[in-house]
């Protein structure tokens, strides 16, 4: 029985010591490796805070070799890591670490001074280069600490979008996550012969899989760099010169891919191509099924509250290109149901809201009561004991097959470029910004960008519009146009008539 994540590293990495693990650009790591340095890492940070534990850590590092010693030193020690990335504006970093109160943060020397003045305290900051520099000499305390662990303790934090303006803390135990792996390996059959390319960033928990699925089976994970989706020919190259087995990515890779017709006369090692996060265009999914005869097609579904993915479908029938591909079927040991309006189980072909229960669900939001409340709440369906569901704000039916097809969302919470981004919190960062008296953000499906519609006594323009919110919101949320209008239409019920303004865009 798996009760901490670290046990999938403990068996790995003395089963099979010498076998890649890690391939990060120039920097590699076997197994043992990775499990000596994050041992190490994991004694001082015992060492630091003796008598504490199951408490937040902060890990600010470039994706890399360094990040994934950290994740697991972390868990060692007893505490749960939360990624954080280093080049978010200082203002949301602050705000992050203010909400977060972490032990420590675990980085690295070229950090120190953004991290300072992101209102971390030197005193605070542990750097992982001198950490893994001295022996694990308490090898014993370790071993007590992390075998203390329950799997309902938290394994990581992973900060998303939040529509009040501040960035929303999930909560994950390690029991969530190690129900996902071992679903995912009984479906992929991984071992020391695959090869993983991660895309995902660290903070964004599809990579949660790459890692734990490599620890899991003995499989090298290698991670992508970041130009590679900018330029994906080089991608392509590196997926065949790496003999690439696995990956799990954003749909907008493989559009990108099947756009610039770059698989052809191109033979991959590929036996899985899967993809996560948001709506996977059927046309593109086609042309990977043709250029990758013997790989199995997966579109995965599933929120950061639910670990990694929730339910699946393996690509077996034809599909029209106007037709959507399923998001199918739910994991072993998760349920899925839909709720109506009136939170009654939809009938059969009705939409309904996407309601998740099982041991793969978050714990709840970090210091957020109310947030936490509304999202994971009591399943209606139950009324004998209490059960938790999570309600995902999606919304869905069941197709004639039985599948679970994705329709949309309840509210305004939107995939972009793969994030995850609350367009509440560009309003929150539009509408602090002086002389502006109110701001309405939408997405432009067909233009795929994020339109920030404004009233304001004067006009600013694009260039001083970005300078402006990128002192507190990260690139991917940056809106691409700005429309100043003198007036907001409203609805019936005197809200802000978000279809007026969508329809507005045609118009543009
Ligand atoms: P995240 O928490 O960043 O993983 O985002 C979760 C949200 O992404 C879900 O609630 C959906 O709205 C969307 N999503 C994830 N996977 C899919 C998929 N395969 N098809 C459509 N939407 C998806």
């Amino acid at each position: 029985m798996i009760v901490n994540l670290v046990e999938y590293l403990e068996t790995t990495g003395q089963q099979l010591p010498d076998e890649l693990a890690v391939l990060a650009g120039d920097r590699q790591m076997t197994f043992s490796e990775w499990r000596m340095a994050s041992r190490q890492l994991g004694v001082r940070i015992l060492q630091r805070a003796p008598t504490q534990a199951n408490r937040p850590i902060a890990v600010v590092l470039p994706k890399g070799v360094d990040a994934l010693v950290a994740f697991l030193g972390v868990l060692y020690s007893g505490h749960f890591y939360v990624p954080l990335d280093g080049s978010s504006p200082a203002s949301r970093l602050e705000k992050i670490f203010a909400d977060l109160q972490p032990m420590c943060v675990v980085t690295a020397a070229p950090l120190v001074e953004r991290l300072t003045a992101a209102g971390c305290d030197p005193s605070q900051l542990l750097l992982i280069d001198e950490a893994c520099a001295v022996g694990p000499d308490d090898e014993q305390a370790l071993t007590e600490r992390y075998r203390s662990t329950i799997d309902t303790d938290p394994c990581y934090i992973k900060y998303t979008s939040g529509s009040t303006g501040d960035p929303k803390g999930v909560v994950l135990p390690h029991r969530a996550v190690v129900d996902y792996i071992e679903c995912a390996q009984d479906m992929y059959q991984l071992n020391q012969d695959d090869v993983i390319a991660n895309q995902a960033p660290f903070t964004f928990d599809v990579s949660v899989q790459d890692i734990y699925l490599s620890l899991k089976s003995g499989a090298t994970l290698l991670l992508v760099p970041e130009q590679h989706f900018v330029f994906p020919a080089n991608l392509i190259t590196l997926l065949t010169e790496q003999r690439v087995t696995f990956f799990c990515w954003v749909p907008s890779v493989l559009v990108n891919v099947c756009n610039l017709d770059l698989l052809r006369d191109v033979e991959t090692n590929l036996r899985w191509v899967t993809v996560l996060g948001e709506v996977m265009p059927t046309k593109p999914f086609k042309y990977w099924a043709e250029h990758c005869p013997q790989a199995t097609l997966v579109n995965t579904y599933g929120p950061t509250e639910a670990a990694v993915a929730s339910s699946y479908y393996v690509w077996q029938r034809p599909i029209d290109d106007g037709q959507p591909i399923p998001i199918g079927h739910p994991y072993r040991n998760t349920s899925i149901f839909l709720l109506d309006e009136n939170e009654q189980l939809a009938g059969p072909g009705a939409v309904g809201e996407i309601c998740i229960r099982g041991s793969s669900l978050a714990l709840g939001y970090w210091n957020a009561d109310e947030s936490t409340r509304n999202a994971f709440t009591g399943n209606p369906g139950q009324t004998h004991y209490p059960e938790t569901v999570y309600r995902t704000g999606d919304l869905g039916h069941f197709n004639e097959f039985g599948e679970l097809m994705f329709v949309g969302r309840r509210d305004t919470q939107i995939k972009h470029q793969g994030y995850r981004i609350e367009l509440g919190e560009i309003e929150v960062a539009a509408a602090a910004v002086a002389g502006v008296q109110q701001a309405c953000v939408v997405y432009d499906h067909q233009r795929r960008q994020i339109v920030l519609f404004y009233s304001a006594a004067s006009e600013l323009n694009a260039a001083e519009w970005r300078k402006t919110l990128a002192e507190s919101l990260p690139a991917y949320m940056l809106p691409k146009a700005f429309h100043r209008l003198d007036e907001f239409p409203l609805s019936a019920h005197g809200k802000v008539n978000r279809k007026r303004l969508m329809a507005e865009l045609d118009s543009v």
